[in-house]
């Protein structure tokens, strides 16, 4: 039996579950780190595991780059590669091939690339890709799509569409199910409901072990982001995980959440953590100004991570101005752990049936801030 997902508890369209993999089982919503090249930046995956995390995510096209799918099934797979028995996701590599590499060249069947580290020429197909993923040991497959670029005229964006649906039933029939494993299908149709319902009975015609949504957090903002949300959830089957890819801010979770999305991954608390931006319960801060060089206190007293439990903001404040390694690695730690606490409040909230007031009690504290 592929990966299933059990809906334990509703609050409005807000859903807790759970999902069973080959790795282990997950609550859901439920945030992924960013394990982009096998390692979550700055971090070990037992600190990773510390903050509650349970399912990371690994990036396709930075693998196969380096050091190579062959390499890391060599090494027995991402998991025993990393250190992560737990379950990962891997990304089609689609979306940074667009976004990264050199002289791409897209038809009909996949895309040419040259990698951006040495030139060297690639090529990604519905195929290819799954077949990365699986060398990778990936718990949770992403079908291959072509991220439509934002913004894009409604015919540009349908035949987009069109193409990552026909990639999608491609890539259905290259994956090899096996117990406990899964592959998702990727809704496109950037902001126009109509193509976005075109995609979900697409994809649904197609079946898969879960549904994302993709070519959203790309430049839209947020209030267009909620309203194609409000579109195209409804349209996804009740029965599986809703992914919504690479989001986001906090406050873009909380209101994905309440719209029935499951599964969350984003750079922003790992990217930030090394440009010294912590996500705090009283807000953002950017530790490098200069009112936190003299702050004898934690950065955040509801935060049990060891950078909050045993160290100053005015420590923080001077590793950062020093560049010392250590600030990102205790600031990335930090920020892991508020998102992953913000999710476990997220999950007990909804099991309790108070997800709109504790999401208003959140958003209280983030105005109010620390002073
Ligand atoms: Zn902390």
């Amino acid at each position: 039996m592929t990966l299933t997902w059990t809906h334990l508890a509703g609050d409005g369209a807000a859903r807790l579950g759970r999902l069973h993999t080959a790795h282990g089982t997950v609550e859901t919503p439920v945030f992924m780190p960013v394990g982009t090249a096998g390692t979550v930046k700055a971090m070990t995956a037992d600190a990773v595991r510390s903050t509650g995390a349970r399912l990371i995510l690994g990036n396709t096209y930075h693998l196969m780059l380096r050091p190579g799918a062959d390499r890391v099934a060599q090494l027995g797979g991402l998991h025993r590669m990393m250190d992560w028995p737990g379950p990962i996701l891997t990304d089609s590599g689609g979306f940074q091939v667009m976004s990264l590499a050199a002289l791409r060249t897209l038809d009909a069947d996949g895309v040419t690339f040259r990698s951006h580290i040495d030139g060297s020429a690639h090529r990604l197909t519905p195929e290819i890709s799954v077949e990365i993923q699986r060398k990778l040991d990936a718990t949770i497959t992403m079908a291959f799509d072509e991220c439509t670029p934002f913004p894009a005229t409604e015919d540009d964006t349908r035949k987009s569409m069109e193409l990552s649906m026909r990639w999608a039933a491609r890539s259905r029939a290259a994956f090899q199910p096996r117990p406990g494993y899964g592959l998702f299908g990727i809704n496109q149709g950037g902001v126009f409901p109509e193509l976005r319902a075109r995609s979900a009975e697409a994809l649904e015609k197609i079946g898969f072990e879960g549904y994302a949504i993709g070519g959203l957090a790309v430049g839209e903002g947020q209030e267009t982001m909620l309203s194609v949300l409000d579109g195209v959830v409804p349209l996804l089957p009740g029965d599986k995980p809703r992914y919504l890819m690479g989001v986001g801010t906090p406050d873009d979770i909380l209101q994905a959440v309440a719209r029935g999305i499951d599964m969350f991954d984003c750079v922003i608390p790992t990217r930030a953590g090394r440009t010294a931006r912590a996500y705090t319960s009283r807000g953002v801060f950017n530790l490098r100004n200069a009112r936190f060089a003299a702050e004898d206190r934690a950065l955040d007293e509801d935060c049990p991570c060891p950078l909050c439990a045993r160290h100053s903001r005015a420590y923080l404040h001077h590793l950062f101005r020093c560049e010392e390694m250590l600030g990102p690695m205790l600031l990335t730690w930090h920020n892991i752990q508020y998102y992953q606490d913000l999710m476990a409040g997220i999950r007990a909230a909804i099991a309790a049936g108070r997800l709109a007031a504790h999401s208003d009690a959140v958003r209280a504290r983030w105005a109010e801030g620390d002073q």
